[in-house]
């Protein structure tokens, strides 16, 4: 029987989580940020300016869905730090959260953590190759939602935006966390470099953050996944024309796949051994873009 990892019903929603604006220390207004996203495609747009929550009741919201977003910094040294971006319903300025920037002697990374995840935001670990995050320190932190697998903004600054192995690690520890792709935009060449397709019930703020909190959607540079699930006792994708798709599981190995005679791959499936911790799936394209499936995890 076949199980597709997505949600039956639905409509895929394309959409950057992560994006700066003059607020703070992006180059573009927020009026410009929206028409941009909004002029190339994109569904919904969440401006996340840092260590502060602007609500931007002035914007047009009719071609794109404004979601609400920040991102907070603690700076620990000049080469060192630690990024955490929230959406949702940021800022209620509860007694337990007040958006604000925190300094390293104020509160820790699980604090901030835990305060962005009271306030009912979608957390986001931001960049953690380019924040010079160990991996010890991120195995210790809990209550994130995702890890960004893929930082555009940090990948054109200094190959610093993959941290597909770092979300490997926590996969590895049992840590449940979902992986988005986001622009991290600050000046326009980082514009739509990464991006998430959420697959969410309507077009709207509620519907889209009800999708991220599920795992409702996956992370690309690139490629577009069309179905990702179980079938029988396998696990299959299918996407737009790849050159590679892998299957990545623990701690059995996974499988890769290449596309032969110049044919490009739109499908692959792989046998479990049913020894799996989890497993998902990437497809690389041509160009060397790609696409992240959320994970399938099984009780083992
Ligand atoms: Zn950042
Ligand atoms: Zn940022």
């Amino acid at each position: 029987m076949k199980k597709s990892y997505f949600p039956k019903n639905g409509i895929w929603l394309k959409g950057n989580l992560h994006s700066h604006s003059t607020v703070s220390d992006g180059q573009l207004a927020p009026e410009d940020l929206v028409k941009s996203y909004a002029l190339h495609g994109y569904d919904f747009l969440s401006i996340s300016d840092h260590n502060v929550f602007v609500p931007h009741h002035e914007l047009p919201d009719d071609e794109i869905v404004l979601l609400t977003g920040v991102e907070h910094d603690i700076e620990y040294s000049p080469d060192k730090c630690t990024h955490v971006v929230g959406t949702g319903e940021v800022g209620k300025e509860t007694t337990d959260y007040v958006c604000k920037r925190y300094s390293a002697a104020e509160l820790t990374d699980q604090r901030l953590i835990n305060m962005m995840h009271n306030d009912g935001q979608f957390v986001m670990l931001a960049h953690p190759v380019w924040s010079r995050m160990e991996p010890d320190e991120i195995m210790d932190l809990d209550g994130f939602n995702a890890i960004e697998v893929f930082n555009n903004g940090t990948e054109h600054l200094c190959h610093g935006g993959n941290a597909e192995t770092y979300w490997d690690l926590l996969l590895r520890h049992g840590k449940h966390v979902f992986a988005t792709a986001s622009d991290d935009v600050h000046v326009p060449c980082d514009l739509f470099g990464g991006w998430i397709w959420v697959k969410a019930a309507a077009r709207s703020r509620q519907a889209i953050l009800e999708a991220l909190f599920a795992g409702a959607f996956y992370a690309t540079s690139g490629p577009s996944i069309d179905d990702y699930g179980i079938e029988d006792n396998s696990v299959y994708v299918s996407c737009s024309d790849c050159r590679e798709i892998h299957f990545v599981t623990y701690p059995p190995r996974g499988k890769s796949f290449f596309a032969e005679d110049g044919t490009p791959l739109t499908q692959a499936c792989h046998a479990l051994s049913g020894h799996e911790n989890y497993v998902r799936a990437v497809c690389i394209d041509a160009e060397g873009h790609a696409a992240w499936t959320n994970p399938i995890y099984f009780n083992r």
